[in-house]
């Protein structure tokens, strides 16, 4: 008789329907009556007593290709294109990007929640009180979000207390998101670390933000390597939200050699004939970043307004 083990916490999350789907192109997900394991294989049982055997390796790589998945540049700007906001504790407030999912979503109750709180979270200390007006029930704002860990709230420091090394503080950082995915994968860390070597909990918030960050050096990096300090290689930016579910929006970019303030017959399109969406955006930034373009906003630039309602 073989055995067969019942999932635990970690193996249920990643011996999912959806990620055997991932690692299985052709995986039917229907009329499963459950998920077991069987040496190395994940076993799904049919509802007519039949069963596949697949590959657990396969599903683990697919589990962390998809927690690490990088989503498109708009995926988590605020109101007026507002990246992460630092908040205390080393930790950000990132918004999702309810204002660019579609050309109505400025009008969706969590964008205009978004606008409200945008700057009052700095005002709240506890993360707890932060996380919960995020995501609850009620509203899906975004993340508490610590790429380089979350830092215990500072401390009135007592003059006559005995110097102690704290041993909390000098153990080295370890990434954080308030998202449910994340939270799953640290509540269960020791069994994710017995299915994974050297698991450490990742999400696709951690993900953007990190290329987010390489985005903002990267602009800093080419604005410092001008000896003016002003840049005269310029892309103008534009995005249009999808109009329905099942288009992509449109990224649009004029640039220039004649500086951002000049006026609008010195812009060209940059590849008329070709057209850009939100999957394009990260890519298209930094190549021309690469190439020394500075990347504008372009509903910064007022001069450039009558070109774009044309587009
Ligand atoms: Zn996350």
């Amino acid at each position: 008789m073989q055995l067969q083990t019942e999932l635990n916490p970690a193996q249920a999350l990643i011996c999912s329907r959806s990620n055997i789907r991932r690692a299985y192109a052709d995986f039917d997900d229907t009329e499963i009556s459950g998920i077991y394991l069987r040496d190395d294989n994940c076993v799904v049982v049919r509802c007519d007593g039949s069963e596949q055997a697949y590959e657990r390796t396969l599903i683990k790589t697919a589990f962390q290709q998809y927690t690490h998945r990088l989503k498109d540049f708009f995926s988590y700007l605020g109101p007026n294109y507002r990246g992460p906001s630092v908040w205390h504790n080393n930790a950000y407030v990132m918004f999702k990007g309810w204002n660019y999912s579609h050309a109505l979503g400025h009008l969706t109750s969590n964008a205009k929640l978004q606008q409200h709180w945008a700057d009052k979270f700095i005002h709240l200390s506890d993360p707890n009180k932060v996380i919960a007006l995020l995501q609850n029930d009620q509203t899906d704002l975004g993340h508490l979000v610590a790429p380089d860990g979350l830092r215990a709230p500072n401390r009135p420091i007592d003059m006559d207390a005995d110097l102690v090394e704290d041993q909390a503080e000098s153990k080295v950082p370890e990434p954080f998101c308030s998202c449910g995915s994340f939270q799953r994968q640290l509540n269960n860390l020791d069994l994710f670390r017995q299915e994974i070597e050297g698991f450490k909990p990742w999400c696709i918030h951690l993900t953007w933000f990190h290329k987010y960050r390489e985005l903002l050096c990267k602009r800093t990096e080419v604005r410092n390597a001008l000896p003016s300090g002003t840049p005269d290689k310029c892309v103008a930016w534009w995005y249009a939200p999808p109009q329905d579910h099942i288009s992509d929006g449109k990224f649009v970019l004029l640039h220039t050699k004649s500086g951002a303030q000049a006026p609008l017959t010195h812009w060209r399109t940059y590849k008329p004939t070709e057209v850009f969406n939100q999957g394009h955006a990260w890519d298209l930034f930094f190549n021309m970043m690469e190439a020394g373009y500075v990347p504008f906003p372009g509903t910064a630039l007022s001069q450039l307004q009558s070109a774009i309602k044309k587009k």
